[in-house]
């Protein structure tokens, strides 16, 4: 069967990308995409000294507003294309600026980076316990994924800790055309962990420009290849459902 094209890792000049969020999407449209998500970056750690990031409430407003625009545009206009406002948080910046400007019920997707140790995972659910007691609609809830993860990092004694954190977080994992490296075969037994937890599966081409917004067709055939296919049909659904 023919597979919806998703890419739900994307960047724009409000962080490290080089085009504007209008161009993403006019381009996404002539490659055919089916969803997409703009996911420009958070964080105050070393990071945050080399490009530019999210880094006020007035620039997060004017991004979350330009990405509404087009959401409008593309409903108006009745395009198959739908768009996520997304953020991709650092979690090596400090808690308190992780709480400090993430309005999470304005988000449709948030990304985490940087999951490395169990010590990470604690941290993340304290954040998002955080972010579920800020809201009123649990409806308003954003879906999660991981960026750009090695789950190499957790494969030799943690492997449990991690599957339970996905599996109860509704957390899902991104195969990333930029870091081949964490969908290689060292990783198998995560990924039959994967299939047998029925954990959803997405694509992330960590784009930083046009050029590699429709890089998907190998990390599709990574999908086929650890037989995750029905993984990545459970995100389609969540993407739907999420509208
Ligand atoms: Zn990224």
């Amino acid at each position: 069967m023919q597979f919806p094209k998703i890419n739900l890792h994307i960047h724009s000049n409000y962080s490290d990308g080089r085009n504007s969020i209008k161009q993403i999407v006019k381009k996404s449209l002539k490659l055919g995409l089916d969803f997409i998500a703009i996911s420009d970056h958070y964080t105050n750690s070393w990071k945050a000294g080399i490009i530019p990031t999210l880094n006020s409430i007035d620039k997060i407003s004017d991004y979350l507003d330009e990405i509404s625009n087009c959401q409008n545009y593309l409903k108006e206009n009745n395009k198959k294309l739908v768009l996520y406002k997304g953020i991709e948080v650092d979690i090596s910046s400090s808690e308190r600026y992780i709480k400090k400007f993430v309005q999470i019920d304005q988000f449709d997707l948030v990304l985490i980076e940087y999951l490395q140790t169990p010590e990470s995972i604690a941290f993340i659910k304290n954040i998002i316990r955080y972010w579920k007691n800020s809201i009123t609609n649990r409806d308003d809830f954003p879906i999660l994924g991981l960026a750009h993860f090695d789950p190499f990092y957790f494969l030799h004694g943690n492997l449990e800790i991690l599957i339970e954190f996905l599996k109860n977080y509704n957390i899902y994992f991104e195969f990333n055309s930029s870091y081949p490296q964490c969908y290689s075969s060292r990783n198998t037994q995560f990924f039959e962990k994967l299939r047998e937890h029925k954990i959803p599966v997405a694509i992330g081409c960590d784009s930083h420009n046009l050029l590699s917004l429709n890089d998907i067709e190998e990390p599709l055939e990574m999908i086929r290849y650890y037989e995750l296919e029905s993984n990545y049909k459970i995100l389609i659904s969540i993407l739907k459902n999420s509208l």
